[in-house]
């Protein structure tokens, strides 16, 4: 069994509606969810827009290989509508990312994990903190 923690966001539309339903295509293609952090309002990163977002972190296991839980939360992304229009950030109704899988770190043009930025995005430490407290199995990754 693996466990990953996921970083999800929103800022158009309904965007709380747009994370409970992206939690609830997780707990049915992904794996169990053990916990959900808080929503979290912030700003765009990266990009100009007026849409704030809605972001939250959580902890699921799965039985998918990392790639595998790429390709299906791709799918998530583009079931819920999620369409790209600009090689560069936008505006986008869900956006959905692997912060950790298990300790592996992985460094591929496809998947990059852990992270690359999620040191550096308040949206993700913020809500990750409030699951990962000493003792937990990342607690590694933001001990420092
Ligand atoms: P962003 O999340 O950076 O705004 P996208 O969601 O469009 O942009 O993702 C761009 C690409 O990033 C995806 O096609 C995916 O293959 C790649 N990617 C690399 N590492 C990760 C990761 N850890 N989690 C999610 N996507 C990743
Ligand atoms: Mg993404």
């Amino acid at each position: 069994m693996n466990r990953a923690l996921l970083s999800l966001g929103s800022n158009l539309g309904d965007r709380k509606q747009h994370i409970e339903t992206a939690i609830e295509l997780i707990k049915q293609r992904v794996g169990e969810i053990e916990f959900v952090s808080s929503y979290y309002e912030s700003e765009p990163w990266g990009f100009d827009s007026l849409n704030q977002f809605v972001n939250v972190c959580l902890t699921c296991t799965t039985m998918l290989t990392p790639f595998e839980l790429l390709q299906k939360l791709k799918k998530i992304e583009q079931d819920m509508g999620r369409t790209k229009t600009k090689t560069t950030y936008e505006d986008r109704f869900i956006d959905l990312d692997i912060i950790f899988f298990n300790n592996e770190n992985i460094q591929t043009q496809e998947l990059t994990v852990p992270h690359p930025y999620y040191e550096s995005r308040e949206f993700v430490i913020i809500p990750l903190k409030e699951i990962v407290k000493e003792g937990h199995p990342f607690y590694h990754f933001i001990k420092s």
